[in-house]
């Protein structure tokens, strides 16, 4: 089931709507904002020069110091009398950014949250448990109204108390889960250490994951432990909230919600546009948003998208589960590294932990990269052969998958240098 026509909508239609709704957004921050107005001037661009959805790069971008500078409404685009919500980010240095929806955009919310929850199955028929968050963080609202939009009886959770949760999940019949992944895992193994049957005691079909980063072997876990479809989605308070993206029944990659989202994927050291299906910063335009539009916002999340048409009958772009964060980005040899890609292949590799760290430095004119690995505890250190094959073994997966030509050393437990209890990921001898 597809919730809204829009979501299969020809390419051109799609196209059509952005540059119309762009346009719009456009002339509203302009004519309202004086922080867009500035920005527009300093580039000598106006809202009229919007004539087709390429037309987009010429507008300025947004970034979250802007929302900081900004406190708490300095961006908003229409009276506070209009506003009906806020919300903000946890903010764990200093202020936090904010962000303010009119009636208009709760019903955005609620229509690209109905479907979230239909591209997971979910209709009147089920019973959702929401453990996300609820306050400030969008989180726990966002999945709490999306869920009645489409009629499902939501149970609001919230966060935390473990075993009360699993008990209302049994009782009340729980048939959709969302939370986030981690979480989800964990109420797994509470409730497998409690001695539970998942098949018998326990009714839920698929689960709605998001607000935390992800890996393939996380979500292969979480919709192993629970026997269910992991549906992942994506969002951001920024932008909405959850609800910009979501995967559907076929496919691994998220749906983008294009006629409300218009997404670009950019070089985040030049800020100019990737080929298509190459990865990227995305950026994201809001386009129907009027309490706080936001232009070319940088997200700072690193994927990629591709336009090709899904199984599923939407039409609408897809992206990649995030790889990583901009701000991570190493650059060697001209290839872009992420520390979450080498994590993954450090994650399927036998014979060590995740405690690794990646050092970047020069040899000639080349950069050289050398990752450090601790071995687990059960490694003989002393077994040269088993030391060997393990460190080849991994030297070849990042070659193959990655195109990273590195000298992996593997070095004893608890060796690797640590900054508040974790291991440092990255050092860069080259600054
Ligand atoms: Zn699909």
């Amino acid at each position: 089931m597809i919730w809204s026509k829009a979501e299969s909508a020809p390419r051109e239609v799609i196209e059509e709507t952005q540059v119309a709704r762009l346009r719009e957004t456009a002339n509203r921050v302009y004519a309202i904002n004086p922080f867009y107005k500035k920005k527009f001037d300093a580039l000598g661009i106006l809202p009229e020069d919007i004539k087709g959805v390429e037309d987009v790069r010429k507008l300025p971008f947004t970034k979250k110091q802007d929302l900081r500078d900004h406190y708490p409404f300095g961006l908003f685009c229409v009276p506070m009398t209009e506003v009906v919500r806020v919300h903000s980010s946890s903010g764990t240095t200093g202020k936090p950014t904010v962000v303010g929806y009119n009636q208009n955009d709760m019903d955005v919310w609620g229509e690209v949250m109905a479907r979230v929850y239909t591209m997971s199955g979910t209709d009147a028929n089920d019973v959702v448990h929401n453990g996300y968050g609820y306050g400030l963080f969008t989180g726990g609202l966002g999945f709490h109204y999306g869920a009645e939009h489409v009629g499902a009886t939501v149970v609001p959770a919230s966060g935390g108390f473990t075993d009360r949760q699993l008990m209302l999940m049994r009782d009340f019949g729980a048939t959709v889960l969302a939370c986030t992944p981690s979480f989800a895992l964990h109420m797994a193994e509470v409730a497998a250490k409690a001695g539970s049957d998942f098949k018998k005691d326990y009714k839920l079909k698929a689960g709605i994951f998001g607000a935390e980063p992800t890996s393939p072997g996380l979500k292969a876990e979480v919709a192993k432990a629970w026997g269910i479809k992991y549906h992942e989605v994506y969002g951001l308070s920024e932008i909405i909230g959850p609800g910009v993206s979501c995967s559907c029944e076929h496919s691994e990659l998220l749906h983008i919600f294009e006629d409300h989202f218009l997404a670009e994927i950019i070089d985040p050291k030049t800020g100019e546009p990737v080929p298509e299906g190459e990865r990227g910063e995305l950026v994201i335009t809001t386009l129907t948003k009027q309490a706080l539009p936001i232009i070319r916002y940088r997200t700072g999340d690193i994927t990629s998208i591709i336009k090709e048409p899904c199984k599923c009958g939407r039409t609408h772009a897809r992206m990649e589960s995030i790889v990583g964060r901009a701000d991570d980005m190493l650059i060697v040899n001209g290839v872009n590294i992420y520390p979450s890609q080498v994590e993954h292949v450090i994650a399927n590799a036998e014979g060590v932990t995740l405690n690794y760290q990646i050092i970047a430095d020069k040899k000639g004119h080349l950069d050289k990269l050398e990752i450090l690995v601790e071995v687990s505890d059960d490694i003989m250190v002393d077994s040269v052969g088993e030391m060997e094959r393990i460190k080849k073994e991994i030297q070849a997966s990042l070659l193959n998958n990655l195109y990273i030509n590195a000298n992996v050393k593997l070095v004893e437990p608890r060796t690797i240098e640590r900054s508040m209890g974790k291991a440092v990921r990255v050092i860069d001898k080259r600054k």
